[in-house]
């Protein structure tokens, strides 16, 4: 079939409109039926490899035969991170509205380089990451960047604090030379991985970064961390940025950023706030305190991706001076020199073109207004509290980490299962524990995720779904019990 009377150019109007229909009943239907699919993929490594042509099609085919192949191959390939069982990792998950909002910036496919080719993207970016600054409370000097994800938000805060510490590292580098003494990022002990990623990315090294020890709830002690950097400095290093977490990955943990900040001001290091999960709740008034002193920061990273209802991917860096990360990536070539005095986002970062990503989070703010969005966040603490309730109030389970947000930390704690008591070493629950988790998560009834605090495996869930309601909670809690009972009935006792 000719796509056009020469056989050239895009797919027919009429055809795109039908199959655009198509595709729109496609994924209501999806939504709608979601409960349905298994939450993790049931498939073998490889399966979708094996199933696929492994050479191209030379004619063009009929794009409802793709779409078939969605749902015949595509389908059961997905881990539904849209499912409201999806308790793992964080659970995050997309709106509606954000897939509108996905559509029409792959339509635009502009790349926001320079605010000549994209003055949408560059001006809706600034209105947009203001109102979000607002919601969060946080003060007008806060200017915002959208980057894809927080590893890459996180580098770039490195990199210009890096800049700002005035080792010329932006033209001489970092090889090859040994008047730079070793530089030194602090975080504490339960800090997320794109940090060690960063200090790899930027020549700084592993071993510029220094863990800082965490007190019995998972928070960084800020008396070691002044510690670390008068012994540091003895040692002629230099400190040049500490990056304390609001809601760690493991525990959702909130270190003291305010005394922080009195540290970080002391001697002179950026502040740099990895607030990429619990970020989105600053726009609760009542959550505020957890963020105390963020607004002293350096720059902040919040990832509205990850739980305010926007696709993936969306990153805010907010910095209290945009500048220095011009300072550390502003380089323009001769052909993209242009006379408007502006704002070009392709000065503050390493990319040259960028999506247009503030307009699904423009859709997303509109749609549900301010105070649908604080009504959300608000139910999925309460589910958690709710979850980390039972928890606490039954004989076989224990929590395990304090609840600041919508995350519980929990396990079976060897105590008596119905019957009678039960006794286990500390390998045994470790093992038992995990394979309630695995039981769980191979059933597709619901995903559970995992870390282990003080050498003890411990079942993490997350509550964050967009379409979670308290029955999820209840499922999860029952598959749990069920699992137990099977895994100690199981056990050699
Ligand atoms: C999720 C998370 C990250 C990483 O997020 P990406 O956007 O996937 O890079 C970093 N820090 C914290 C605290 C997180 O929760």
């Amino acid at each position: 079939m000719n796509r056009s009377s020469d056989g050239l150019g895009d797919m027919p109007a009429e055809e795109f409109r039908r199959h655009g229909h198509d595709l729109i009943d496609w994924i209501a239907n999806y939504f709608e039926n979601i409960e349905g699919f298994p939450v993790l993929s049931q498939i073998e490594p490889n399966w979708l490899k094996k199933n696929l042509p492994a050479s191209p099609p030379a004619q063009a085919e009929d794009f409802g035969e793709v779409l078939a192949d969605v749902d015949r191959l595509i389908l059961p390939a997905v881990t539904h991170w849209n499912h409201p069982s999806f308790h793992g990792l964080f659970s995050t998950s997309t709106s509606s509205v954000g897939v509108f909002g996905e559509m029409l910036t792959a339509a635009f496919d502009m790349k926001a380089m320079l605010w000549r080719t994209s003055p949408a993207s560059a001006e809706l970016e600034d209105v947009v990451l203001d109102w979000l600054r607002q919601m969060m409370g946080l003060p007008e000097h806060f200017e915002g960047i959208i980057y894809d994800t927080a590893s890459v938000s996180t580098m770039h805060a490195i990199a210009a604090a890096r800049e700002r510490a005035n080792m010329r590292v932006r033209d001489e580098g970092m090889s090859g030379r040994d008047d730079l003494p070793l530089m030194r990022v602090y975080s504490s002990e339960h800090v997320h991985s794109s940090i060690d990623k960063a200090v790899i990315t930027l020549g700084l090294g592993l071993r510029s970064l220094r863990k800082i020890e965490c007190n019995d709830r998972y928070e960084m002690i800020a008396d070691k961390l002044a510690e670390a950097i008068e012994e540091d400095l003895e040692a002629g290093y230099l400190p040049i940025c500490v990056i304390p977490t609001v809601g760690t990955t493991s525990t959702s943990s909130v270190d003291p950023v305010d005394a922080v900040a009195d540290i970080c001001e002391k001697f002179g290091l950026w502040l740099h706030v990895d607030t990429a999960y619990a970020g989105s709740t600053a726009i609760i008034p009542e959550f505020r305190p957890f963020f105390k002193g963020w607004e002293r920061a350096d720059s902040i990273v919040v990832n509205p991706h990850k739980w305010l209802f926007t696709p993936f991917d969306l990153s805010v860096l907010y910095c209290r001076n945009l500048d220095d990360l011009k300072q550390a990536f502003s380089l323009v070539a001769e052909y993209l020199k242009t006379s408007e005095d502006v704002k070009n986002g392709m000065d503050y970062g390493i990319q040259l073109g960028r999506r247009f990503r503030a307009l699904k989070l423009w859709f997303v703010i509109r749609y549900f207004g301010v105070e649908g969005m604080i009504a959300r966040l608000r139910e999925h603490c309460r589910l958690a509290r709710l979850f980390a309730g039972w928890v606490e109030n039954s004989r076989d389970w224990e929590m395990m980490a304090p609840v600041p947000f919508a995350l519980a930390c929990f396990r079976y704690c060897g105590g008596r299962v119905s019957k009678g008591l039960t006794h286990y070493s500390d390998d045994e629950l470790n093992t038992l524990n995990e394979h309630i988790m695995d039981a769980i998560n191979a059933s597709g009834e619901a995903y559970l995720s995992h870390t282990k605090l003080n050498g003890k495996f411990t079942l993490r869930l997350s509550v964050g779904s967009i379409r979670v309601e308290e029955r999820h909670l209840e499922k999860v809690w029952k598959l749990l019990n069920d699992q137990l009972a099977a895994q100690v009935a199981a056990a050699p006792q």
